[in-house]
């Protein structure tokens, strides 16, 4: 079955990686800006991140016939320092018109702090006065309720917001329904071992159904698995799950949300 991988970090990841994912059915993966494995001290260092991500994966992508696009920010990590995220947001429209750039994303929170919060607004407003497509970040572990609850409020506070353009990733348990029940979109982040592994996410899926909910493998410098959306459609067909509900999953839900980008061009789709 084609799948997409709609949150996947490949500047982190090898050329058998895509090579993997292409043999494993493959069709298309978007890559959030995020911590890049250090931190950069400069704007032009993001310049040259941003760089990568509209014309050098694209084309590592494009090897495998794989479709790749990107989303573009200062990460919760590095915007801690608000001087120089504004700096970094007020370089991001010129990258805007990129042909594979789908939003602004992933922001959100990384531990909850009032900078993060401030930075994560200001996004907001680049969002509304650019109209693009928001895809969120939410916290870890512990301080996922809080953060994805303080994520929430925020998008609700800004009238400008339009909930079906806002993807709110990294959902567990405990905050799925704090995305939808607000009309949001919202994704599964398949981790071997944190986050949901792809037999929880399949349980929260029976839960709340297939509206509006992606999964992805949130693949990056850390242990992680490309191919656990693969994983994920094993474990619906083990447990019996039709297939147009499988593919509602892994590739339609994502093409919707997709298509709401200013940038889209319509692909040949299955
Ligand atoms: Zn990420």
């Amino acid at each position: 079955m084609n799948y997409i991988d709609p949150h996947i970090h490949m500047i982190s990841r090898t050329t058998d990686d895509y090579q993997r994912m292409a043999y494993a059915g493959c069709a298309a993966i978007s890559e959030p800006a995020f911590w890049a494995g250090f931190d950069r001290r400069t704007a032009e260092g993001f310049r040259d991140y941003f760089v990568h991500l509209t014309h050098v994966e694209p084309k590592r992508a494009a090897q495998f016939h794989i479709r790749h696009y990107s989303w573009l920010c200062i990460n919760a990590k590095e915007a801690e320092n608000v001087s120089l995220s504004r700096e970094v947001i007020a370089m991001i429209p010129e990258f805007l018109k990129s042909p594979y750039v789908l939003g602004i994303g992933e922001i959100g929170l990384n531990k909850n702090t009032a900078n993060e919060a401030t930075v994560f607004q200001e996004h907001l407003d680049l969002a509304a006065k650019t109209n693009e497509l928001i895809l969120i970040h939410t916290p870890h572990l512990e301080d996922k309720y809080k953060g994805t609850r303080m994520i929430v409020d925020m998008l609700k506070n800004d009238r400008r917001v339009q909930p079906h353009r806002v993807c709110v990733d990294h959902v567990e348990e405990h905050t799925v329904r704090l995305a939808l029940d607000n009309g949001f979109w919202c994704g599964m982040t398949l981790y071997p071992t944190t986050k949901c592994t792809p037999a929880r996410a399949v349980d929260i899926l029976e839960m709340v159904g297939t509206d509006r909910i992606m999964v992805n493998s949130a693949g990056d410098w850390g242990k992680s698995d490309p191919l656990s959306v693969p994983e994920l459609i094993q474990e619906m067909k083990r447990r019996g799950h039709p297939e147009a509900a499988i593919k509602k999953v892994v590739y339609d839900n994502p093409l919707e949300f997709w298509r709401q980008s200013n940038n889209w061009r319509e692909w040949p789709t299955q």
